[in-house]
């Protein structure tokens, strides 16, 4: 009411976007919906608050409650995956991931990591991130057939490069990560294992996909995708030494005060994802993955490694249609279907062209998604990307979205 009336711009676009994530079926394979309870607490008054330090070890006087909750978000986290360690402070992914690597590494050491078309994320070595730029990364690939992780090339790439480090962990990758292979491989070779598992934190909570902490040396992630929590990241590992490293890179090393608000929502949604129904919920965003790609193949589109094991799939538009990524996910938006281009291994087009859309199902199925709903969204999608060139089916298929999106009903 306030904020109408004090700042009714931001009001009004706060207030669109609120339609447009109620409207439209979201398929973006990093986004979810997060519950009331966790934004009541990133709204909260916890945001006026400086806690420059960790619990018990602040700058600033009167950190006492902050201190209750950012060890709430630590004892959490530390038992939602079995880690001794746990800093909960970076602001996000990102940050997760330099504050690690400035734990273990020296500028220019050589790293391994996926290469960026084949669902590496940007903190893996871009040219243009910093981790690129302080780091030697090298790309390891999947096979050119299966479409999934060569081991066998990727253990001959480590022997070759000697690397300090390996990192395992993607961004669009849709079959399961041998973390135990990794771990043999980095062995094998004298490097440390580093696995960053923002997509996947959600299904490694439930215990649905084999749990990265048994295995790396570090483990980053982020909180606001499969996980559900709000905007941020998190680091965990089972060594003291390394521990004490990481908490000095995040603080004072790249960064300032902690968001004590976003650290008091992670704490609220870590205790969400401890709850039983967190498992009954990732289930639910596994079988609906998996409906769609078998709906989706049915009709004959054409997925990367041929199917998914987790949250997400990866259509190569340009082997399904004949059509770009860009072009794809424009005619889907049209639609009311939100998903974003991506590359697919060995991708000939740019990466703001693409040859394939990335699709999600973590963010449908908080909002009460079953089987049933996404064979109709495989319909929807396939429709469209055929008939791209016929508005008028196209408005049809508009308004089939919207029915559907109304039935389930997102924050009433
Ligand atoms: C999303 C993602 C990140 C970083 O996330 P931000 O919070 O956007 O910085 C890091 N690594 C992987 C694999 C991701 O998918």
């Amino acid at each position: 009411m306030s904020l109408y009336q004090k700042d009714y711009q931001v009001y009004k676009a706060i207030n669109q976007e609120l339609k447009r994530q109620q409207d439209n079926i979201e398929l973006i394979a990093s986004e979810n919906f997060v519950s009331k309870e966790v934004m009541e607490a990133q709204g909260s008054i916890m945001t006026n608050k400086y806690a420059e330090g960790y619990p018990s070890a602040r700058y600033y006087s009167g950190c006492e409650n902050v201190d209750i909750v950012e060890r709430l978000a630590i004892e959490r986290l530390k038992k939602l995956f079995g880690a001794k360690y746990a800093n909960v402070q970076p602001h996000s992914g990102s940050q997760a991931n330099m504050g690690a690597y400035r734990a273990i590494l020296k500028s220019k050491d050589v790293v391994l990591g996926m290469a960026l078309d084949q669902g590496g994320h940007l903190t893996h070595g871009h040219p243009l991130n910093f981790s690129g730029i302080d780091y030697k990364f090298i790309p390891y690939y999947v096979n050119k057939e299966t479409e999934e992780i060569d081991y066998e090339e990727l253990e001959k790439t480590a022997i070759l490069e000697k690397p300090a480090l390996i990192v395992a962990g993607a961004s669009a990758y849709s079959r399961k990560i041998d973390f135990k292979r990794f771990k043999e491989i980095s062995d094998l070779v004298g490097a440390k294992l580093m696995v960053d598992m923002a997509h996947i934190a959600g299904l490694v909570a439930a215990g649905l996909h084999q749990n990265p902490v048994l295995y790396a040396d570090i483990v980053t992630s982020t909180t606001h995708k499969t996980l559900r929590g709000p905007r941020g990241g998190v680091i965990l590992t089972n060594n003291e030494e390394i521990a004490k490293k990481i908490d000095k890179t995040i603080f004072p090393g790249i960064q300032g005060g902690p968001l004590m608000h976003v650290i008091a929502a992670k704490a609220v949604a870590f205790k969400e994802a401890l709850r039983e129904d967190f498992i009954t919920y990732q289930k639910q965003v596994i079988a609906n993955a998996k409906t769609l790609a078998d709906e989706l193949m049915k009709r004959g589109l054409i997925l990367v490694a041929k199917g998914t094991d987790n949250h997400l799939l990866i259509v190569n538009t340009k082997k399904s249609f004949g059509m770009t990524g860009k072009k794809a996910a424009n005619i889907l938006d049209s639609v009311g279907i939100t998903c974003n281009k991506n590359t697919v291994p060995y991708d000939t087009e740019k990466p703001m062209v693409t040859s394939g859309i990335r699709i999600g199902t973590a963010a449908v199925t908080t909002r009460g998604f079953k089987e049933k709903e996404m064979s109709k969204v495989a319909e929807l999608i396939d429709r469209a990307l055929r008939n791209y060139d016929n508005s008028e089916e196209l408005e049809v298929i508009k308004r089939e979205v919207r029915e559907l999106t109304t039935a389930f009903p997102l924050y009433k």
